[in-house]
């Protein structure tokens, strides 16, 4: 190394979360405190700086350039080279440049930061109560950039010419918003299109409003008032699904949840997810929120906007659901609002910023520590995972439930925001904006497609009818477990259990309760809970009692069911016996080893619920009602077949004599989870002896069941097993697109 007053020059890549985040003043200042001369600029690919001075200033530099980076930064890769002496002490900060086929990772959107808190309650500040203020720390993002680099002119802020003083601090290094891109004021920003009083007064009268928020637009009414709250579910075509809650404060939430130190750090945190906690007793709040569940999401105010429509005293707290009829995309334009919002809101409360990306609220749930997402969305796309290896360009284009796509390069997957059921077509275009757009951001060309082979899948046919790309069918629950490896980094074989409600078989059954031997190069199939009829298909998934009659069916054979079950009184006997008809003569049915089939069939034969009316539903029932600290279970048996079948008939016979004994429905639902819990543990067991493998993965939808979840990996780590769990991309399948990406890239690395 030189001396350390010899004169240096070095060029300097960073690469990562880099823009938007206040790195170039950083980077500004901190050149200009060690007296160097130089640039920064932006670029596609990432922040390029160049810095010249006496040796020991530049090796200064290019320790904290690193170390002491912006909060919201976060530098993935940073390389130095040694450049030509070009003299001049000053530095400076140059005009952004596009390169061809570059990629810079995209900020996910920020919630407001207490700099800008403090200026919109300032009554001397000049944002005093404006609702768009943000910085170089906070605001729009991800919602608001059309493309890269980060600049004014590629976002929807372009429209907004900076008044005066705005300009002054987007130009003034020692401002905290010198090229804030987002900057606003009352005098030049965006601005409500009516007042916030008379948006209070409609909530405080029990009236539904539709708010603009960053990624879209929420419907929000009083929690505390049950009518307000029927209204909203009845004119959303909701069914019971739980309604997520905005609270203006911890301390507000603190009243309706019972919060824990890592709730407290998820709510709290800049990305503010939807949290979901266990729910007061004494919460004050309408049960028609979230009826037979004992949970509550809530999350707290991340826009200005929200901090300010939260300031009324009467209402702390604010039902904020998604502003959208049933399963549609979330609304985001103003016009598109008032023609699909017209029939559910009675008030409007917008704005002339245009939100270009529809994203909506995360969620997340804390277990063990960790925050574990629901729904990856606001706040964490797209932000990339780094998968740690180099993968091929691939676009997987998920399943069809809580849809997500990934689009990968270089050792990075970028998970699409949370798209939603690809069940019609407003949906199917939100995917194919979303896919153009990241397509765009990220420039990614994939090369191949990976889909779940699943015939029915909107997104297996929009896959299939890429022209040009090489088709890399995955199947359901190895992506399950595959995207459940990548993101804790595991790369050889692992004992994979994957269960949830659907996922289409190698065997054109539809599979749910399987132990797999999985790497990212295929899968075995191991074991799987043992097939039982399902007539109806598809429809069975909403009616739990057609599930029941499959178990029953199984366990009792066609002929002879158990005589008295509240089944028989819930469901008419006209429409149970057309089904045991088409049982016996095994017409119009599939088989199936699905364990959400399996909640549904326990939930109904007990006589908790026969129709769903959203998905899970009877499964979060059963957990919910199950008794704490009951220990008892049932009998299985794992029948030595090739691949093994975990045979169920023994438990469903002691659920439906314990129902003849007038036990209590909490005892047998929570015996009924330690089974389940029990059947993972042993089958990882023998599993283990067999094939050496101690490292299990657990995956799918059905673990989101917390009591389920606990007591599996409780049973698991006892036995000795190394246990992983998905936090940073869902367990349902909202995660699998990242698992089909890492099987892809195996196969065509394999061709
Ligand atoms: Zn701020
Ligand atoms: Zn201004
Ligand atoms: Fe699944």
């Amino acid at each position: 190394m030189a001396s350390g007053v010899e004169a240096r020059r070095v060029r300097i890549r960073l690469r990562g979360i880099v823009q938007g985040v206040g790195y170039r003043p950083f980077v500004y200042h901190l050149a200009r405190e060690l007296q160097l001369g130089g640039w920064v600029l932006n670029a596609s690919s990432g922040l390029w700086v160049e810095v010249e001075g006496p040796g020991a200033a530049v090796d200064g530099f290019l320790e904290r350039v690193r170390t002491e980076a912006p909060p919201l930064a976060r530098i993935e890769e940073m390389t130095v080279v040694d450049a030509p002496l070009a003299g001049g002490a000053s530095f400076v900060i140059r005009e952004s440049v596009a390169e061809e086929g570059e990629f810079v990772l995209v900020s996910p959107d920020v919630a407001t930061c207490a700099d800008c808190l403090r200026e919109l309650r300032g009554p001397a500040d000049r944002r005093y109560l404006y609702p768009f203020t943000n910085c170089t720390n906070c605001g729009p993002r991800y919602t608001i950039i059309q493309d890269i680099p980060y600049d004014r002119p590629k976002t929807t802020m372009a429209r907004f010419r900076m008044c005066p003083a705005c300009q002054a601090e987007y130009q003034d290094p020692n401002d905290r918003r010198f090229h804030a891109q987002p900057n606003a004021c009352p005098a030049c920003g965006p601005r409500l299109s009516s007042g916030l009083e008379e948006a209070r007064r409609l909530l405080r009268d029990g009236r539904i409003l539709a708010v603009k928020g960053l990624g879209g637009f929420h419907l929000a009414c009083n929690p505390a008032d049950a009518a307000a709250v029927e209204r909203l579910r009845a004119r959303k075509r909701r069914g019971d699904k739980p309604f997520a809650l905005m609270a203006r404060d911890l301390e507000a939430v603190e009243r309706i949840c019972h919060v824990s130190e890592e709730d407290r750090r998820s709510l709290t945190s800049e990305r503010r997810p939807i949290v979901v906690m266990p729910r007061r007793e004494d919460s004050g709040l309408s049960p028609a929120l979230a009826p037979n569940d004992r949970t509550l999401g809530v999350m707290l105010p991340y826009t200005p906007l929200h901090h300010l429509l939260l300031d009324d005293p009467a209402l702390p707290v604010l039902v904020m659901t998604s502003g959208n009829i049933a399963e549609e995309p979330i609304v985001t334009s103003n016009q598109e609002a008032r023609e699909r919002l017209a029939g559910v809101a009675d008030g409007f409360l917008d704005h002339d910023r245009d939100i270009y990306m529809r994203v909506d609220d995360s969620v997340v749930r804390t277990f063990e520590g960790r925050e574990r997402l629901l729904r990856r969305s606001r706040g964490y796309a797209p932000e990339p995972i780094d998968l740690g290896m180099e993968v091929a360009g691939i676009l997987a284009c998920g399943a069809e439930l809580k849809n997500t796509f990934c689009l990968s390069k270089g050792r990075y997957a970028v998970l699409s925001q949370h798209i939603g059921d690809l069940e019609n077509y407003e949906t199917l275009v939100f995917f194919e904006e979303t896919l153009a757009n990241l397509k765009k951001l990220f420039r990614v060309e994939p090369r191949a497609v990976a889909y779940d082979p699943h015939p029915m899948y909107l997104s297996t046919r929009f896959a299939l009818d890429i022209p040009d790309l090489q088709k890399i069918a995955v199947q359901h629950h190895h992506a399950h477990v595959a995207s459940c490896m990548a993101e804790n980094g595991l790369r050889g074989k692992v004992i994979g259990v994957a269960f949830d409600g659907t996922g289409y078989g190698t065997d054109g059954q539809i599979w749910g309760g399987e132990f797999l031997v999985v790497d990212y190069s295929g899968f075995e199939r191991r074991a799987h809970l043992r097939y039982v009829p399902l007539a109806g298909g598809d429809a069975a998934v909403r009616l739990t009692w057609r599930a029941a009659l499959g178990y029953l069916t199984d366990t009792f054979g066609a002929a002879s069911p158990p005589a008295s079950l509240p089944l028989w009184e819930q469901v008419p006997e006209k429409k149970t016996n057309a089904l045991r008809a088409l049982l016996a003569r095994g017409a119009g049915t599939v088989r199936t080893s699905s364990c959400g089939r399996l909640f549904d069939a326990v939930a109904s034969i007990i006589g908790l619920r026969q129709e769903a009316n959203f998905e899970a539903q009877a499964a979060i029932e059963l957990e919910t009602i199950s008794e704490d600290g009951w220990d008892g279970s049932y009998p299985f048996e794992i029948e030595n077949s090739e691949p093994w079948q975990i045979d169920l008939r023994p438990t469903i016979s002691a659920i439906v004599a314990d129902l003849g004994r007038e036990c209590s429905l909490a005892r047998i639902a929570a015996a009924f989870h330690s089974t389940v819990a029990a059947i993972i543990v042993e089958v990882c067991r023998r599993l283990r002896a067999l094939e050496g493998l101690n490292q299990v993965c657990l995956s799918g939808g059905t673990f989101q069941n917390m009591r389920l979840l606990e007591r599996a990996a409780r049973g698991l780590r006892k036995q000795g097993f190394e246990l992983f769990l998905h936090a940073r991309v869902p367990a349902n399948d909202g995660g699998i697109a990242l698992g089909q990406v890492v099987v892809a890239n195996a196969v065509l690395r394999n061709r």
